[in-house]
């Protein structure tokens, strides 16, 4: 008996996974895809931003057919104390664009059209299936996955790895260690469901235009993390993270962050009326640069948010997930071309374009940032929204006082607070971790 043996495993039907999987399978590889959800999007979370470019490489006509929500005109950043918001806002009319830049979109519809896409190109796709551990030679070369079903190894030239966050899989395989607790944040996350006309006039929109909201302070309780509101057509996806070892260490739960943002006065109104439909809770890795594994092996490459490539700075993951799935199926097919085998050698070529890749060169720009923005949350969490807000409401509130003496009281404000020295080595260390 002969044993079906494919070119490529991928395990994941996610942003990288799909990524992988399509690019293979348009090259004209046996592809295996295997996805543990009932569909591909079924266990999936994002806020979500869809950055346009890195899926126009991959499938240049996407607009035609992607389940899209709405294509970004603005962007508001906030840093909120607890009755007010400090913002500046980006609205520019160059986003009403032909091919707009940035779209809103819900990963339940987008996998599942991803997927079908990967389905066109000619790969297998197997739901409801969980690779529960790697199979490899007496050589420690990977040579295919055992899985939840009946029958023993699907054997594969190689194996992608694009297994999300928890990375159980590569974990096992001992490819790489579980994230660290402060390496990795916790989100939580509603949909709130409202009529299209009220999210448009709420939000200044016309026809399918869109506007999200990032807010960091006081909402975080002092821990490193974010909240963010995003429009879709007809709902608001609303949600907040914060570092795990920072909820282990205040014991903070994650759903009473989300109830406060909620209630927030800033984001009440903006929510007014809805109808929540849906919540959910993930990880995202946030280490940045210092968390990536060993991304390749002999007959193994790992990808997307199970390489840890997410940038927390700038809050992208999904478009370093699919560049990252992108160029590991493209390195995959040069090694099958040139007819090498898969070896931990040929297929170094997935790190050698990976790094001169955005994705890597992102990461290592910021690769002090996560630490920094930790051990410092209670300050830039904390401490300095308060003051902010204070030294806001000091500029714009007319009381007959000096502008000199409010001047002052500003700078005596961020002093009495921070200390002159204390001032000037965040600024530093900041501006050091930017560079
Ligand atoms: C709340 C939140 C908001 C976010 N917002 C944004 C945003 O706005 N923009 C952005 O770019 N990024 C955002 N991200 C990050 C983004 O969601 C991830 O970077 C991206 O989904 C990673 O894709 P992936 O394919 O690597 O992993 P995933 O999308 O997690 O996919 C992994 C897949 O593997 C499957 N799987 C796992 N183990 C197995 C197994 N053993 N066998 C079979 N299948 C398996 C899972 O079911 C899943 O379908 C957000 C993340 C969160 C949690």
């Amino acid at each position: 008996m002969t044993v079906e043996k494919f070119d490529a495993i991928v395990v994941g039907a996610g942003m990288s996974g799909n990524a992988a999987a399509y690019t293979m399978a348009s090259r004209g590889l046996k592809v295996l895809q295997l996805e543990r959800g009932e569909y591909p999007g079924s266990k999936n979370v994002q806020g979500a931003i869809l950055y346009a470019n890195m899926l126009e490489t991959i499938i240049p006509d996407f607009r035609d057919d992607a389940p899209l929500e709405r294509h970004l005109v603005e962007q508001r950043f906030w840093v909120m104390d607890d009755t007010s918001h400090t913002g500046m806002h980006y609205r520019s009319d160059d986003f009403n664009e032909p091919a707009p830049n940035r779209y809103t979109i819900i990963r339940a519809q987008f996998d599942k059209w991803f997927s079908r896409k990967v389905r066109a190109a000619g790969a297998i796709v197997l739901c409801e299936t969980t690779a529960t551990e790697l199979a490899l030679d007496g050589d420690g070369k990977v040579i295919g996955v055992h899985t939840d079903r009946e029958g023993g190894i699907i054997h594969a030239e190689a194996v992608v790895l694009a297994e999300g966050v928890n990375g159980l899989l590569g974990t096992r395989a001992g490819f790489r260690k579980l994230p660290k607790p402060e390496a990795v944040a916790l989100a939580v996350k509603e949909m709130h469901f409202l009529p299209e006309e009220v999210i448009a006039e709420r939000f200044g929109l016309s026809g399918n235009q869109g506007c999200v909201i990032e807010a960091a302070g006081t909402i975080s309780r002092g821990m490193a993390g974010l909240g963010f509101l995003y429009t879709n057509k007809e709902s608001i996806s609303l949600g907040i993270g914060c570092l795990v070892s920072d909820f282990a260490a205040t014991m903070e739960r994650p759903y009473a962050l989300l109830e406060a943002f909620k209630g927030h006065p800033s984001i009440r109104p903006l929510l007014a009326g809805s109808e929540i439909k849906e919540y959910a809770a993930h990880l995202i890795p946030e280490g940045g640069f210092k968390a990536i594994p060993q991304l390749f092996g002999n007959g193994w490459v790992v990808v997307g948010d199970a390489a840890q490539l997410n940038n927390a700075v700038h809050r992208e993951g999904s478009n370093l997930a699919m560049t990252s799935g992108r160029i590991a199926g493209e390195a995959i097919a040069m090694v099958k071309s040139r007819g090498r085998p898969m070896t931990s050698e040929n297929l170094s070529l997935y790190k050698a374009m990976l790094d001169k890749s955005f994705v890597v060169k992102d990461l290592r720009k910021y690769k002090d940032m996560p630490a920094l923005i930790h051990t410092n949350s209670r300050n830039f969490f904390m401490t300095y929204p308060q003051l902010l807000s204070q030294a806001a409401q000091n500029f714009v509130r007319v009381d007959g006082t000096p502008k000199i003496e409010k001047e002052r009281a500003t700078t005596a404000a961020f002093v009495k607070a921070r200390s002159r020295w204390g001032l000037v080595s965040d600024a530093v260390r900041l501006a050091l971790a930017w560079r």
